[in-house]
């Protein structure tokens, strides 16, 4: 389902030039003289991956006046009730007029989402209509210029913000990375919400996993972190738990910890399994956003902890390690170094990771590794904006563009987020099919320099570039 825009303002603001603009045709009339587009149409129209269909409408006047204003100001009105999202355009050159307020508190009253765009905002002095179009109370103005085509990208993203992801994308199975759609089911509510929030938000309760081979310490780091003596003492204020998870605080940051060792005890009682089975992994995994992966120091790395941090990374979670047991190393400095150093070469998926020597038993490292933990969720979180990565990608073509295939030149449009969590970037191009990974790979370590983002997926998609 593609969702509907109704470009809305008084007479000459440039709703005609917007309009076509995002069609991509010369449709609507555009004439200096106002009030000279009547009819109103609807016709698809896309902004880089947005796809949906715009409702021309004729300006707003006052309807007190004559009868053809007043119809066309019924007209704008039908066109505001069937559409998902407004487009309230001002002119940012001649700044707010009269009209421009009594038309905005139209648009509030009709309760739909707004983006006010402000157009005509490359002409001098379009700043001071820029400022005063916050005074409309409508939201952030987006500067764009519909003649120059200027602004674009930001725009893309102001329609996201007012729709929600899930509404802006429609059920386009395009967008739902194959990989992540099963653990999305789980995940989901943050990204599928209409009415998300797109900032990073530090209210909700953060999920947490605790992963490990068994005796890496992941029920003595997990009482450490919760409090032994209060979870022997039953629950009490701040912490409650249920079948599979406990909800506490960490210094004030809320958490919900999938509670996988207390399972296992469980498990054990029955007939003594040793082993976390893969099944319990993979719903620990799944219920998470960061998962701990504790690691015995004295013996780490083994094929096994591989294994599950490369689960993780393919379910697009974000890892954290702990390099537990850190009270019996000899020479921690030494082991330290070596140790990241291994990480970064055997998990290269996630090049950054955080990875924090600790002692369950001692307490000592667990706020680092806390830190480590809420660190790495908002770079999990990040949202990058079409025109930062836009000017990126600028540097990219002019310093390193894609390679030459079968004498063809590879071509790439543009990039777009399309999704966080994990960051997931769409790069339009032409012949995706013949895009090598390792330039697929360059443009990813690209990005994760660049808008810093360690220690997480980061997914890439090709689409072909109409
Ligand atoms: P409408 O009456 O709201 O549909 O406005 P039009 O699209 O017909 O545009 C009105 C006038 O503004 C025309 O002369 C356009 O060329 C001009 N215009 C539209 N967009 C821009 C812009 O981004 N910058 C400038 N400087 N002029 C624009
Ligand atoms: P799990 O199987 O991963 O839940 O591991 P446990 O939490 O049951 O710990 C396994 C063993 O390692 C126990 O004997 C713990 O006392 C011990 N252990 C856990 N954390 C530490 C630590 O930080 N230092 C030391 N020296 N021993 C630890």
């Amino acid at each position: 389902m593609t969702f509907k825009v109704a470009i809305i303002g008084r007479p000459n603001v440039g709703k005609s030039t917007l309009f076509n603009r995002l069609v991509g045709r010369k449709l609507a009339l555009v004439d200096d003289t106002p009030g000279v587009t009547r009819d109103r149409r609807v016709h698809p129209a896309k902004l880089y991956d947005l796809h949906f269909d715009v409702i021309d409408t004729a300006g707003f006047e006052d309807a007190a006046a004559s009868t053809l204003p007043g119809r066309m100001r019924a007209q704008t009105e039908i066109a505001i009730r069937e559409a998902d999202l407004i487009f309230f355009t001002i002119d940012a050159k001649s700044g707010l007029m009269p009209d421009d307020k009594t038309f905005a508190e139209i648009v509030r009253k009709s309760g739909k989402p707004v983006v006010v765009v402000a157009n005509k905002a490359e002409a001098r002095g379009a700043q001071g209509g820029m400022l005063e179009a916050w005074e409309l109370g409508l939201g952030e103005p987006i500067p764009v210029s519909a003649e120059h085509g200027q602004g674009l990208p930001d725009l893309r993203d102001a329609v996201i913000a007012a729709l929600g992801e899930a509404r802006a994308f429609g059920e386009d199975e395009e967008h739902a990375d194959e990989e992540t759609a099963a653990s999305e089911v789980l995940i989901g509510e943050d990204i599928t919400d209409p009415d998300a929030e797109p900032r990073y938000d530090d209210t909700k309760p953060m999920r947490i996993a605790v992963v490990g081979r068994p005796n890496a310490g992941k029920s003595t780091l997990i009482n450490a972190l919760i409090g032994e003596e209060r979870l022997l003492t039953g629950p009490e204020a701040g912490i409650t738990r249920d079948s599979i998870s406990v909800d506490w605080d960490w210094h004030g940051r809320r958490l919900k910890l999938f509670d996988t060792a207390g399972m296992r005890r469980k498990a054990r009682i029955h007939e003594k399994l040793e082993v976390m089975s893969v099944q319990d992994g993979l719903r620990a995994i799944r219920f998470a956003e960061i998962v701990i992966i504790v690691l015995d120091a004295t013996i780490p790395f083994e094929k096994q902890d591989l294994q599950i941090a490369d689960l993780i990374i393919r379910e697009g979670r974000a890892p954290v390690i702990a390099f537990n047991k850190w009270d019996m190393i000899d020479h921690p400095q030494e082991l330290l170094a070596e140790l990241r150093e291994k990480t970064e070469r055997l998990l290269p998926q996630a090049r950054g990771m955080q990875a924090v020597p600790v002692s369950a038993e001692t307490g000592r490292g667990l706020d680092k590794l806390m830190d480590a933990v809420i660190r790495t969720h908002r770079v999990w979180n990040s949202r990058v904006s079409t025109g930062k990565l836009n000017r990126w990608l600028e540097g990219i073509l002019a310093h390193h563009p894609p390679p030459a295939v079968a004498g063809r030149r590879l071509k790439i449009k543009y990039v777009t987020q399309a999704k966080t969590r994990p960051p997931g970037f769409v790069v339009s191009c032409s012949r995706p099919d013949a895009m090598p990974q390792s330039y697929v790979r360059y443009l990813s370590n690209s990005l994760r320099e660049a808008f810093d983002m360690p220690g997480v997926p980061i997914r890439i998609a090709l689409r072909a570039s109409e």
